[in-house]
């Protein structure tokens, strides 16, 4: 329909402007944070002006997260595009996550297997992979840990890409919830990351099936043709 239309095309304005904006937000972001910590620690601040400078941390880190749910690979837009099979990104985006998965009590485990190819943009790839492990990871911190399964494969002339953790869950409500910008159920979130996700993942038509059970875990499907 030509709403939908029309919401597609407001997503690629803002992946679009996203990148060509990421170095000019980070950098700025990463100093004035410094300097606010500097600050912090002289013994000439008050304790009022103190609460000032904390609370400005607070929200300097609150943008740097919806940042790195947007920018985390952002580079100008003409050196991402690749023609290839994904399976180099997954594997990337998989071990800069590791760490983070251990840091929870995650074990990941994976399979690449596919050979089809396929024109895209390598970093917004890299970072819709990121944000949907990262998402089965988190589902799983409160658990106390678990597994995320992350598997690339070809099926007819579809790439399949399933990423299934052993996580909270969720219920058809929340399901129909994710993509819509700023929903989030965890006290530090930005709601941005499935966003990403669903825009990066229309844009090279491909569709994401999601299965829930609560308490249980999840599954994201995302099936692209070639
Ligand atoms: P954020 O992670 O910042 O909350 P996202 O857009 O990445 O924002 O995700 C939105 C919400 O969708 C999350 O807050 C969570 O409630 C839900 N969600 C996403 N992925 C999962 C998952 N794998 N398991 C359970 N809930 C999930
Ligand atoms: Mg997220």
């Amino acid at each position: 329909s030509r709403e939908q239309m029309m919401q597609t095309e407001r997503l690629n304005v803002v992946s679009e402007l996203a990148a060509s904006v990421s170095h000019e937000i980070r950098n700025p972001l990463t100093v004035t944070s410094g300097f606010l910590q500097l600050l912090n620690k002289s013994k000439n601040v008050s304790p009022e002006e103190k609460e000032y400078v904390e609370l400005s941390l607070q929200e300097l880190k609150r943008a740097e997260k919806i940042v790195s749910d947007y920018l985390l690979f952002a580079k100008p837009q003409s050196e991402n595009m690749v023609y290839s099979n994904m399976n180099a990104e997954m594997e990337y985006t998989k071990n800069i996550i590791v760490p983070y998965a251990t840091l929870h009590k995650v074990d990941v485990t994976y399979s690449f297997n596919n050979n089809l190819k396929k024109y895209y943009d390598q970093n917004q790839i890299q970072q819709c992979f990121i944000n949907l492990y990262k998402n089965g990871i988190e589902a799983m911190r409160e658990k106390g840990g678990g597994t995320l399964s992350i598997d690339i494969s070809e099926k007819k002339q579809n790439i399949v890409i399933r990423i299934q953790d052993t996580g909270v869950g969720m219920t058809k409500e929340e399901i129909s919830r994710l993509g819509k910008p700023y929903y989030s159920t965890k006290a530090e979130g930005t709601g941005l990351g499935m966003l990403m996700v669903y825009s990066t993942i229309h844009k090279i038509k491909g569709t994401i099936e999601v299965e829930s059970e609560k308490g249980k875990g999840t599954t994201f499907l995302i099936t692209i043709p070639t």
